[in-house]
């Protein structure tokens, strides 16, 4: 097979380990940087064009697409869905995720458990809407924050009113969500390959932190997983329409809830805390089910 690898940069460790590993397997891997590709949108011959050649002949693209530029990574993805290149995420799917309110109110409606979470537009009912979550301390979130980035924890109602009120006056989207203490600073990522959870890892925050992420000094341990934690993160991606996601569920004294499903999730840390070949799976994955023109939306969405 001929595989993209749609990345910003040849040199990721999560990049090189999906080109390393479908070499391995006899394939053609090639890193095509998403901002360099252009291309005729209005045409009957679908074309990507790339520093002055037009790809061709790829049988798969695994989009690896940074929370920074989901926009146009989404955009160049489609045209290649269009083009019937069987893509690892497809588009529609990747921009689901990428929006924290979207992706909370689709698990919710396939009843997947989640933390209790609350989203307004106005400030005038902030002190009804921290009540509605369950009081302080609450979490806030920026709708796009990603590696911990717009995540705040306030202790207090007082805090959580200004820090609300805040946000708001910078007219920043954001959710307000019940703070799970219990959970210790800890969460599961769960690596979630089509039906199966190949790989987990329990990620804890720093020394004070409440952040597990390991972009915020986070550390990350194995760790065993429940029946139900696994069947919840399969079908928390089926709902999202990943293929590949990062599952990420905190404990809490009412089960396990999803917080939220990552469409590129890091192969570094998953990886070197399991010692799983999860490149490898991955790409078998696609030897499995890469057939021209396969997607649910078609590049439609
Ligand atoms: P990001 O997309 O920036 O990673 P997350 O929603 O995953 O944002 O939050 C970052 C981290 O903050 C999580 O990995 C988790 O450790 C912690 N966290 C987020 N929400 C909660 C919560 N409701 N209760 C406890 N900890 C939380
Ligand atoms: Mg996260």
């Amino acid at each position: 097979m001929k595989i993209a690898i749609l990345s910003r940069k040849a040199s990721l460790y999560s990049t090189r380990r999906l080109v390393e590993a479908a070499k391995q397997r006899g394939h053609e891997a090639r890193v095509i940087d998403t901002l360099r590709c252009y291309m005729n949108v209005a045409t009957h011959r679908p074309e990507v064009h790339y520093k002055g050649e037009i790809l061709e002949g790829f049988d798969a693209v695994i989009p690896r697409i940074g929370a920074s530029i989901t926009f146009y990574g989404a955009a160049v993805l489609r045209q290649f869905e269009i083009m019937g290149v069987y893509p690892l995420n497809e588009s529609v799917a990747i921009s689901r995720s990428r929006d924290k309110l979207r992706s909370l109110q689709l698990l919710s409606r396939k009843g997947i458990g989640l933390p209790v979470t609350g989203f307004a537009h106005s400030p005038d009912d902030v002190d009804d809407l921290i009540k509605m979550v369950g009081g302080a301390p609450v979490v806030i979130k920026l709708l796009e924050g990603t590696q911990g980035i717009g995540v705040v924890l306030a202790e207090t109602q007082k805090a959580a009113e200004s820090v609300i009120e805040a946000f708001m006056g910078l007219k920043a989207n954001i959710l307000v969500q019940e703070y799970i203490r219990e959970a210790g600073g800890a969460d599961i990522r769960c690596l979630v390959v089509g039906d199966k959870v190949v790989a987990a890892m329990k990620r804890q925050a720093k020394e004070g932190e409440f952040r597990s992420n390991l972009h915020r000094g986070g550390s990350a341990s194995l760790i065993k997983i429940s029946p139900e934690e696994r069947s919840t993160a399969v079908r928390a991606a089926k709902v999202m329409g990943l293929n590949v996601a990062g599952v990420d569920i905190l404990r809490s004294n009412h089960g396990s809830v999803v917080m939220e499903v990552n469409s590129s999730p890091g192969l570094e840390g998953i990886e070197q805390a399991t010692g799983k070949d999860v490149a490898g799976i991955i790409i078998e994955f696609i030897e499995k089910n890469a057939k021209p023109y396969k997607t649910q939306t078609r590049g439609k969405g």
